[in-house]
């Protein structure tokens, strides 16, 4: 996979969070709602039967970009 950033050649590779945690996405508005409540975002990785939350993801060294898909 090519960066859309510099288009340079990704490295695959693993996104990985420990038990327990979960990978969110907030808009401006979640999360300042999420700062104050401790609710909201959409969960983009949450907790499964593995021992580890893990998704593919694509790494570029150049931009330090990371790409995975949830
Ligand atoms: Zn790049």
């Amino acid at each position: 996979m090519k960066c859309t950033k510099c288009g340079e050649e990704m490295r695959p590779g693993y996104v990985m969070v420990p038990v327990g945690s979960v990978v969110g996405w907030y808009d401006q508005e979640e999360r300042k709602r999420a700062i104050t409540s401790g609710f909201g975002g959409e969960m983009l990785l949450e907790p499964g039967m593995l021992r580890a939350l893990y998704a593919e993801a694509y790494r570029c060294g150049n931009c330090r970009l990371v790409t995975f898909k949830y």
